[in-house]
């Protein structure tokens, strides 16, 4: 796969503007004006055919005046003017151009069909083309802002492609409120050229691009997407907001930015396989992104819960169930020693809920036990940082609050309470030295003074950061308190959220991302065998369209998929020699171009055990086919050995107009019929990939032995699954679709059969 360097693109060193205007508000007009008062320090220069000045600057009337080489053109022109003007930019050797201009795909017909010609000038002229339909870019590093809006982005690590400027804006803005700076935007409009994929591939190089977020509305070349993004992701994570998933969304995605319409479950089967992390807000983008640039990455999606209370505990535990995280046993040993440490009354289980201890070095002593185990991959704690009741010396401020209000209302008290105070407090002073020496906390009643001075919010973040480092786990805390929350997580640079909801999302999110990276994944692009491949060519040569179940099986073979003994023959004394020859008993279809369906046109006999049978049976399939179509041209019956006992499922290969072959598993009939319980992944996947292909089934139990039912050969569906997902990529330009349907599974370790195949010739 080749992708262009886009570097002179981001990091020009002398950009044109086509179209520059004096008339505020234009776009010629807020484009090159944001491009100088941002600070850029290349060379601008404005095109305009009438004024001889525009925005201070002088302005040319042609490009053929400018001297100096040029990196990057910006068209804010008329769409109808565009495609001469990109002419003219080629022949000035400018490799990039920007096209602000909209009126092109988004609006129907006619737009299409002058966004075709424009890729067409661009590719002869030889300039790669962003847009058109976008509101420009943001480089950061450089200072460049060529914007159609008077907006100045943070700078930082994030490095953000969508298809919509307006909603780039809004999580480049809501970035800011988090601390989340940019590193690169670009609004990659209708994408009639350059692609998300072309974005990626250059964020995934790009030394200032730490994490990558993708708004996107439709994605063109899924295939090419898919792979970009698995290969970058292994190195650096890539979030997405997709929409265009309801057929509201999509209609309006259309109209935007003409984005096509994707398959739901293939898009979601793509962000999964290949890494991507999807999420469904926009405040979600901001909040994984986050994550992903302070805290190290979890390797697996075990999770430690550490709470000061129940509920918190529990809301937690099931919103982390639910987003399919694992939450393990708290082990033994941890119990043991936990319960030598704590309180009687403390949870003793994972979430860990230490019923309000209020002591810190018990927190922090329960919090790194935790972190150490093997059996947490990372921690969720809660009311710790800025639970904030006990924390240095804000204590002392509550307390002479509530003194000064204790003796305000209740006068008569104000001679009483002092005194009670001093003994309060020389108590306190004796069971902190007691809990210290003994390592022992027999009840949570009460504070340890002398804590306070030791623990404020700065030293227990140090702590939780502390250990991060230490352990290279992640730990996510969790405050009650919303408005503290912004000014400590970047005063601290910890990772805060202020409900359970929202740290046990981004956490699920963090870890799937984890346990992705630690995957062995294959290659996206398999060894071709040529000689197979020919074969393939010579058998399929004389079949247009509808391949016949006899060759596709044929086919199949050669991929090692075990298929029935079968022939074809031409009359029914044929069809006895062929069945005597087979073994009784057999099954006869009908092949025929024109029957699809071999059972609904009356063409399958099953389960014949005798000479007479195989006769009748074969005069039988020859009237009813005649029946079902009077044009169907017959070429002969099939005579095939009848498979008996097994489980009926279904594999496949369909196609995807833009993510090209995708893999199906399924139960056979009303499962995939009527409940789509179906499985999907892209090719190529590994013999691990295809039993989580299978196992994630609903009615998997239906395979693996459920309600008294015998274990099927699970393993020889996985490499059955395995030799289809090569078949699909080696013959990806000579078949479109393959249907195996009923593939029957034996019991355990007794193999499989593929009783039906149908292939669709590709042309
Ligand atoms: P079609 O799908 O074109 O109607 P099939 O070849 O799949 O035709 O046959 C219909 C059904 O007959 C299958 O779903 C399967 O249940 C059964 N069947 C077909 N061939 C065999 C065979 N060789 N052994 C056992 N059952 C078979
Ligand atoms: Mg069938």
């Amino acid at each position: 796969m080749t992708f262009p360097d886009l570097n002179k693109f981001f990091e020009p060193r002398s950009i044109v503007v086509i179209g520059a205007s004096n008339i505020i508000g234009k776009w010629g007009f807020t484009v090159p004006l944001n491009i100088l008062t941002g600070g850029y320090r290349g060379r601008l220069h404005l095109i305009n055919p009438r004024e001889r000045i525009v925005l201070g600057l002088r302005a040319f009337p042609h490009l053929q005046f400018i001297p100096g080489e040029i990196d990057l053109a910006i068209l804010t022109i008329p769409a109808e003017q565009v495609e001469e003007s990109i002419r003219l930019c080629g022949r000035r050797g400018i490799p990039f151009a920007l096209v602000i201009s909209s009126n092109f795909a988004e609006v129907g017909k006619e737009g299409e069909e002058r966004e075709q010609r424009l890729v067409q000038v661009a590719r002869e002229a030889g300039i790669r083309m962003v847009g058109p339909n976008t509101m420009g870019f943001f480089s950061c590093p450089n200072r460049l802002s060529a914007m159609g809006a008077p907006f100045r982005p943070q700078r930082g690590e994030m490095g953000l492609v969508s298809q919509s400027g307006n909603l780039g804006l809004q999580l480049i803005g809501r970035g800011m409120d988090e601390g989340v700076g940019i590193s690169r935007f670009v609004g990659s409009g209708n994408e009639a050229d350059l692609t998300t994929a072309d974005f990626i591939e250059f964020l995934g190089r790009d030394p200032q691009t730490k994490v990558i977020a993708l708004y996107l509305e439709g994605i063109k070349d899924g295939r090419r997407f898919f792979e970009t993004a698995r290969r970058v992701s292994r190195e650096k994570p890539i979030i997405v907001l997709k929409t265009g998933k309801t057929e509201v969304g999509a209609r309006a995605a259309r109209s935007h930015s003409a984005a096509i319409v994707n398959d739901a479950e293939v898009v979601a089967t793509a962000f999964r396989q290949g890494g991507v992390i999807e999420v469904n807000t926009t405040d979600e983008v901001i909040d994984v992104a986050r994550a992903l640039l302070h805290l190290p990455i979890p390797g697996g999606d075990q999770v430690g819960i550490m709470t000061m209370g129940g509920g918190w505990g529990v809301v937690t535990a099931e919103v982390c169930a639910r987003e399919g995280l694992n939450i393990p046993e708290l082990p033994e040993r941890l119990r043991n020693y936990f319960d030598s440490l704590l309180p009687p009354f403390w949870s003793r289980g994972n979430p860990v809920d230490l019923v309000g201890t209020a002591r810190r070095r018990l927190q922090f002593e329960v919090i790194e036990k935790m972190i150490q185990a093997p059996e947490f991959d990372f921690l969720i704690i809660m009311g710790v940082i800025a639970g904030a009741v006990y924390s240095g010396w804000d204590v002392f401020k509550r307390f002479f609050v509530s003194v000064y209000n204790f003796v305000r209302n209740h006068f008569s008290a104000a001679l009483v309470f002092p005194p009670t105070l001093i003994l309060g407090i020389r108590k306190s002073l004796k069971k902190s030295r007691k809990e210290r020496q003994t390592r022992q906390i027999k009840t949570t009643g009460g504070i340890d003074l002398s804590e306070i001075r030791d623990w404020n919010d700065k030293v227990l973040a140090r702590r939780v950061k502390e250990m991060m480092v230490r352990y290279r786990k992640p730990i996510i805390t969790i405050s009650g308190s919303r408005d503290q929350l912004p000014g400590l997580a970047r005063k601290y640079d910890l990772i805060v959220y202020d409900t359970p909801e929202r740290a046990s999302r981004v956490g699920a999110r963090v870890a799937s991302y984890g346990v992705f990276r630690k995957r062995d994944l294959p290659g996206t692009d398999i060894e071709i065998n040529p000689d197979r491949v020919s074969q393939v060519k010579t058998l399929i040569q004389e079949f247009p369209g509808l391949i016949p179940e006899r060759v596709a099986k044929e086919i199949l073979a050669l991929y090692g998929i075990p298929v029935t003994r079968e022939k074809l023959v031409r009359s029914p004394e044929e069809a006895v020699q062929a069945a005597r020859g087979i073994g009784y008993p057999v099954v006869l279809k009908v092949e025929s171009p024109q029957v699809v369906h071999k059972t609904e046109a009356g063409g399958v006999k099953l389960g014949l055990d005798f000479d007479p049978a195989v006769r009748e049976g074969f005069e039988n399939i020859i009237r009813s086919v005649e029946q079902y179509d009077p044009h169907a041209q017959i070429r002969g019956v099939l005579v095939q050995e009848m498979v008996r006992g097994g489980v009926e499922v279904f594999a496949g290969v369909s196609r995807d107009p833009s993510f090209g072959p995708v893999l199906a598993f399924g139960l056979g009939g009303i499962f995939v019929e009527v409940l789509k319980d179906i499985s999907l992944r892209l090719p190529p996947i590994t013999p691990e990939e295809a039993l989580a292909m299978i196992t994630s089934l609903r009615g998997f139990p239906l395979l693996s032995g459920a309600r008294g039912k015998a274990k099927t050969d699970v393993l020889k569906a996985v490499e059955i699954l395995t030799q289809l997902s090569t078949l699909s990529l080696e013959l990806k330009d000579l078949v479109a679709e393959i249907d195996i349907n009923p593939l029957i599974l034996f019991g355990e370790g007794e193999g499989a059969k593929a009783v039906d195949a149908r292939m669709i010739r590709k042309d």
